[in-house]
């Protein structure tokens, strides 16, 4: 079964449990400004779940682009380190609005994954929280999941990937109990089942979260029940697609398989299993649906968010030999592999190609000079752990590296920054330019500094988790 077919499939199977097909909506959200990216499907269903929005339906499916490269879900680091995640994916949803529960969400699910897609149900781990003794005797008792796979997990704040089975909207507001479904790829594989210490690896891969909307948070933190609770569920299309073709790796995938023979074709490199070209398709997807979502590159904001990751394709074909532009030559593959789903990225092709044309030109006049300090800087003594700060701001300021950037290829040779020397790099030039603009200010000295634009590591969100 091809992508399209999956996601086709889980589209009809919710339309005939009465739901609605609702469109993926935008990576902007519409109705909130304090997110930077539609990073789930129940994005554009928030205020229903509040009741401050009302639809037509208590009932709605949807297969919804988002993305995870900024702001609180960030998975930009993990792109090209494990086989389950990228920047841009698709997340299949069904969704109850006061209408169905925990029953029919866990049946649904067990329904679609062993019948119509046909898996085999000895591989399917599930998890449910900690005090949810009613999904817990759902999935054992109704279902009839063996009680070796249902493990129940409690809050586990602070892993990087774990498990932390209660979900909450924000402080306040609507939350509750999440119920995991896995798959085990295989004893091959390293990695250990939900819940153990060893959960990290890629073994067994989460391949759908089922939220049960049960509480309502008040300013207190007092949990009230919900009179008419609700269900949220998320299923990664690359992640069920992988389990449906047999593969371990998302990367693996049909969908995947098109774009990194098409980076490999524009860098000139034979190894279709570099990593390098796992990490460029990743990127042309969520930044060529970025700019269909009208975001462009820029020195703040979401427009900052695409910069970076365009600069980090860039330099991973800059790795692979290519000092052209490449990058943008992609977006004509990923149409012949997703305009059928999305038919304004082939409407929108050749805007969304020059946007990216434009930045790789852009950076195309640094990025040769600035690896030059780089590598150089990296070198000068064996042995060395940090990249001085001074090193790292240069970069950044005269070279557009990102900050992130000149981490990455850090941490691929082990290597971490100094950051408080980066820090303290940034604020001598800050002091510099203050002290300038004042001279300019009386008239006394004429400032002749370049333009430094320093908005851009300001208002980076979040910086120390994308390092
Ligand atoms: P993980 O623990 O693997 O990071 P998650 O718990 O953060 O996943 P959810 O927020 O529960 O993910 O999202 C619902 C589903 O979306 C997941 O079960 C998974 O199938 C998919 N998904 C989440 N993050 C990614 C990603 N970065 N790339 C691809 N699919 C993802
Ligand atoms: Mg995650
Ligand atoms: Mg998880
Ligand atoms: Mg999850």
């Amino acid at each position: 079964m091809n992508s399209a077919e999956i996601r086709q499939k889980f589209l009809d199977f919710f339309a005939s449990k009465g739901h609605t097909v609702v469109a993926s909506s935008s990576l902007v959200p519409g109705n909130d400004p304090t997110l930077l990216f539609t990073n789930s499907g129940m994005v554009q269903f928030k205020d229903v779940f509040t009741g401050k929005d009302k639809r037509p339906y208590t009932r709605a499916t949807s297969s919804q682009r988002s993305l995870r490269a900024g702001g609180k879900h960030n998975d930009l680091e993990n792109v090209g380190y494990t086989a389950r995640h990228h920047t841009f994916f698709e997340m299949l949803g069904n969704f109850s609005f006061g209408d169905y529960f925990k029953r029919d969400a866990i049946h649904y699910a067990w329904e679609l994954l062993t019948q119509v897609y046909r898996l085999p149900t000895e591989k399917l781990w599930v998890t449910v929280y900690a005090e949810d003794d009613e999904a817990y005797d759902i999935w054992a008792r109704e279902v009839g999941v063996p009680v070796e796979r249902i493990v129940r997990i409690g809050d586990n704040k602070g892993a990087r990937y774990a498990s932390d089975n209660f979900w909450q909207m924000a402080d306040t507001g609507p939350c509750g109990p999440c119920s995991e479904i896995f798959y085990d790829h295989g004893a091959e594989i390293p990695g250990g089942p939900p819940g153990s210490p060893d959960e990290d690896g890629d073994r067994y891969i989460e391949i759908w979260n089922l939220v049960f909307m049960q509480f309502n948070r008040d300013e207190a933190g007092v949990l009230h029940p919900l009179p008419k609770p609700s269900v949220d569920t998320g299923m990664g299309l690359e992640r069920i697609a992988a389990v449906l073709q047999h593969v371990h790796s998302n990367y693996e995938i049909d969908l995947f398989q098109q774009l990194i023979k098409a980076a490999a074709r524009e860098t000139h490199c034979r190894d279709l299993a570099n990593n390098s070209l796992k990490v460029i398709a990743d990127h042309i997807r969520a930044c060529a649906f970025m700019v269909l979502d009208g975001i462009i590159p820029g020195a703040d904001g979401r427009g900052y968010v695409l910069r970076r990751i365009i600069r980090r394709a860039i330099r991973h074909g800059y790795k692979l030999g290519q000092k052209q532009p490449f990058f943008h030559k992609l977006v004509d593959d990923l149409c012949k592999a997703m305009g059928e789903a999305y038919p304004d990225l082939a409407e929108q092709h050749a805007r969304i190609t020059a946007v990216l044309r434009q930045e790789e030109e852009r950076f195309g006049e640094t990025i040769e000079h600035g690896m030059e300090i780089l590598e150089a800087a990296l070198t000068v003594e064996p042995g060395l752990k940090t990249l001085d700060g001074e090193t790292a701001f240069k970069l950044y300021d005269t070279h557009g590296f990102p900050l992130d950037l000149t981490a990455d290829i850090c941490r691929e040779r082990g290597m971490s920054i100094d950051e408080a020397g980066f820090n303290a790099a940034m604020e001598r030039q800050r002091e510099m330019a203050r002290a300038a603009s004042s001279f300019k200010m009386k008239g006394s000295v004429e400032y002749d500094g370049k333009s430094t634009d320093f908005k851009g590591y300001e208002s980076l969100e979040e910086e120390a988790t994308v390092l």
